[in-house]
């Protein structure tokens, strides 16, 4: 093999902070050294100063490398001298572009001190490529160290980075802000005392106190605040209290106890809530047509008539819940002791049978509608064409949609039919979502018409229920 004329080295400095790595001084020791025993003449040193060894060069470019590629390319230099491969690539990518340009400028003769890689036939290419996945490997490795050294720091109690100041601390994330930390107090006070969030935020608002970037409070920042296992001077890793942190707490571990467990609380009642309208998606507005909703309007449970984006009724419907919910439940439980509901529900039943014919309907449309849309996808059809296919199979599944709604249901009446006087009884022990299960089985839905101005108890004629038995 021919001896090059002009060989380079390349070092680079990195940042890692293991102690497994060289000094750049080292590297070049070792690199023109291994120069010298071959007998090559060294051209020029590259060396980049790189902070860190495991970004790809896309994000951290490397001039000095590049001006080697350069002047490799160009027949400036004719081999290569590094300390390691993975002082040159980090990346499989990198190194397929490195070799590369090697082929293109007849470069073959690249040297490593650890290991001596021959680019000029397949199986140094090979070995090179081995060593470039394991080097990459090793940055892989290498961030999971960084992650472990994360899990250190929160388990000695110390505080994370960060660019955010916490409410509470200055920007050190240790020192107490004592303006803020009698704050702070006062708001869980305030929330343990059964104050809502939104509450609390208005409060702050309107006293001007900022967050901790400035603006203004909402519940999703307060909640996070009083959750957090900071306040209380915990040191959360992963959401896990992994340590005492080593800052001051605001407020008590007790504090934090009953915090947490407030918040479990109204998650639990939270769920409940919108089921305390029993009619929920079963009324319709008598002058549009539209559906009802539900809303408290002065202290009183109302189901009304919406108007606005979200809803687009006519605002032209209110009707007070209690009284209707009372006489649609009479209604209901009447219906169920009514002669002939059980040949009604019988037929439902042969109906049910038709239900899973439905399901598998659907589920063929819906796949067709997916199959149309790779075809748009792959061009093998145009919108036009998309579009006038969509429409007959989306009609098609509207209206089976429409008939597998009204089938299913009637499984709540089971053992019920010809026992409404006794579920008259019990009507009031039952949840809410078992009452709304029974009612929705017999009741279609209930048109309100508008009431008198003035009127104050429910006039039975404003309701006009259509019933599915
Ligand atoms: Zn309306």
């Amino acid at each position: 093999m021919k001896t090059p004329r002009s060989a380079a080295i390349y070092a680079r400095i990195s940042s890692d902070q293991t102690g497994e790595a060289l000094g750049v001084t080292r590297q070049l020791e070792d690199c023109r050294g291994l120069a010298a025993e071959n007998g090559w003449t060294v051209g020029e040193e590259y060396v980049d100063n790189d902070v860190s060894a495991y970004r790809s060069s896309a994000s951290k470019p490397r001039p000095e490398y590049q001006r080697m590629l350069a002047d490799l390319a160009a027949g400036y230099r004719d081999a290569v001298i590094v300390y390691n491969l993975d002082r040159l690539t980090r990346q499989p990518m990198e190194l397929e572009e490195f070799t590369r340009l090697c082929e293109r400028a007849g470069v073959t003769q690249v040297k490593s001190v650890t290991t001596d890689i021959d680019l000029g036939n397949d199986d140094g290419l090979f070995m090179a490529r081995i060593l470039a996945a394991i080097a990459s490997k090793e940055s892989a490795r290498k961030s999971e160290r960084l992650k472990r050294k994360a899990q250190q720091l929160a388990e000695q109690g110390m505080p994370n980075g960060g660019y955010q100041r916490p409410f509470g601390y200055e920007q050190d994330r240790r020192t107490v802000v004592e303006s803020e930390a009698e704050i702070l107090r006062q708001i869980v006070a305030r929330f343990l005392a059964g104050e809502s969030s939104r509450s609390i935020c208005a409060w702050l608002n309107e006293q001007n106190v900022p967050t901790s970037t400035g603006g203004q409070w909402k519940t999703m920042t307060l909640n996070a605040m009083l959750k957090s296992a900071r306040i209380a001077g915990l040191r959360e890793h992963k959401g896990v209290v992994v340590a005492e942190a080593v800052w001051d707490p605001i407020i008590t571990k007790d504090q934090r106890e009953r915090i947490l467990a407030q918040f479990a609380a109204k998650r639990r009642t939270n769920t409940r809530a919108p089921r305390r309208y029993v009619l929920s998606g079963l009324l319709r507005c008598g002058k549009c047509g539209n559906k009802l909703f539900s809303a408290v309007r002065v202290d009183t449970r109302r189901y009304v008539c919406s108007s606005g984006p979200d809803h687009g009724g006519c605002g032209g419907i209110t009707v007070v819940a209690p009284p209707l919910e009372e006489f649609l439940s009479a209604a209901v439980l009447l219906r169920l002791d009514t002669p002939g509901m059980a040949d009604a529900l019988a037929g439902r039943r042969a109906a049910d049978e038709q239900q899973s014919a439905l399901a598998a309907e659907l589920e063929a449309d819906e796949e067709q509608m997916k199959v149309l849309s790779q075809m748009w996808a792959a061009k093998e059809i145009s919108v036009g064409e998309w579009k006038a296919a969509r429409e007959p199979i989306e009609a098609r599944i509207r209206n089976v949609s429409r008939q597998l709604a009204q089938l299913s249901g009637s499984s709540s009446l089971d053992g019920l039919i010809g026992h409404g006087e006794q579920l008259r009884e019990s009507w009031d022990t039952l949840n809410l979502d078992r009452q709304s299960a029974i009612i929705k089985a017999v009741l279609d839905y209930a048109t309100i018409l508008p009431g008198t101005p003035g009127s104050r108890s429910l006039d039975p004629a404003r309701i006009q229920p259509v019933w599915r038995l």
